[in-house]
């Protein structure tokens, strides 16, 4: 194949996809081919230099590691050093390896570096391809995000909500494997068994008066600082949505039940505490559930709005679990199955 008919289908092969993650896996597999290497991987750190995670390929497998990530800290050395002279494109010998490591920007919050790892010195035309390859990939990548993030508060939307729930439960049907390393370490410990979902509903209390009192635009900066509390309260794994108005989701990933309720209520605590503009303090409503794998997800909805009303009814400023209100008998579960909703 001639080298114009390959780089054409390897942009084709990207562009065709809607996942961030299944897009980064047709990267590497691209820059591993067009540039001979054995070991290119991605790596995303936040603002404070974090490193959240790390999508590696190896032979023809994709790994995805967002715990215990282990990189280089030659590597790290070499990110800081990019970002402080905003080099976009930079080589560098680790460990007698000549590696070349682009930075990719389709994230103001999180930056992802490009590493490859190179059996040769890449010539003229390889660099000139490489660096039209990732233009694309950086701009699909942001109209991407553009069309799945809410523009007031830069969270996942509602409409990925599904999305996002179907690669929760199907990781045995991704192309790649998402790895935790301390599991790595314990084989008998497998994602069945251990990884267990929530579905948490946060409402703002009496959010109406806020906009009453100060106008909408005031709310809507209520909102923008809400959703900041959002961002920092939650760790990595666990996925936040802003469904509307001044509701949010988050698909929250935790062993146990008090692990859940633990987390939720330090979030529920950060927003007490903080100390909003003008009015100072606002409290949340909050209603859970264990999200399993085989409830259609319309109706693991329903039970958290349900824990929510129920906060609601309480108080306010409460966190409920629907598991709860079964065991008191104050609510139970629906015979709908999945498929027998007709949403539209
Ligand atoms: P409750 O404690 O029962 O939740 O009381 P509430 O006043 O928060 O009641 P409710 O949740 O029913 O009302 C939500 C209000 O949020 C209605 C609307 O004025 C406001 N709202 C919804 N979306 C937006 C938005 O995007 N921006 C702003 N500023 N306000 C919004
Ligand atoms: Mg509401
Ligand atoms: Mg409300």
């Amino acid at each position: 194949m001639s080298q114009s008919n390959e780089v054409i289908n390897h942009i084709a092969n990207f562009t065709s996809k809607r996942d961030k993650d299944l897009i980064a896996l047709s990267l590497l597999k691209s820059v591993n081919s067009m540039m001979n290497s054995s070991t290119s991987f991605l790596v995303s750190i936040d603002s404070n230099g974090v490193v959240l995670s790390k999508m590696i390929l190896e032979g023809a497998s994709c790994v995805v590691i967002d715990t215990n990530i282990d990189v280089d800290s030659e590597l790290i050395l070499a990110f800081d050093h990019m970002q402080k002279n905003s080099i976009e494109e930079y080589s560098v010998t680790i460990h007698s390896v000549n590696t070349l490591i682009c930075l990719l920007h389709h994230n103001s919050t999180v930056e992802q570096f490009l590493v490859v790892k190179l059996e040769e010195q890449t010539d003229k035309i390889q660099s000139y391809i490489l660096s039209g390859i990732l233009s694309i990939y950086d701009n699909f990548v942001s109209l991407l995000n553009e069309s799945q993030v809410d523009e007031l508060t830069g969270l996942a939307n509602r409409k990925t909500f599904e999305h996002a729930i179907s690669k929760v439960f199907d990781a045995s049907s991704l192309p790649y494997e998402t790895i935790d390393n301390d599991k790595r370490l314990d084989v008998s410990k497998t994602k069945d068994n251990l990884d267990r979902y929530w579905l948490a509903m946060l409402d703002i209390d009496h959010f109406k008066l806020v906009n009453d009192k100060y106008g909408h635009i005031y709310g809507d900066e209520i909102l923008i600082h809400f959703a900041q509390i959002i961002k920092s309260s939650f760790r990595n794994a666990d996925l936040p949505f802003r469904f509307g108005g001044e509701e949010f989701v988050i698909l929250l990933k935790a062993a146990t039940k008090e692990d859940c309720f633990s987390t939720l209520l330090r979030f529920k605590q950060n927003v007490e505490d903080y100390d909003f503009p003008k009015i100072h303090k606002i409290t949340v409503s909050i209603g859970a559930v264990e999200f399993k794998k085989g409830t259609f997800h319309v109706t693991s909805i329903d039970y958290a709005d349900q824990a929510l009303y129920h906060s609601k009814k309480n108080g306010r400023n409460t966190i409920t679990f629907f598991e709860d209100m079964l065991l008191a008998g104050s609510a139970e579960f629906l015979s709908v199955e999945e498929g027998e909703i007709d949403l539209f």
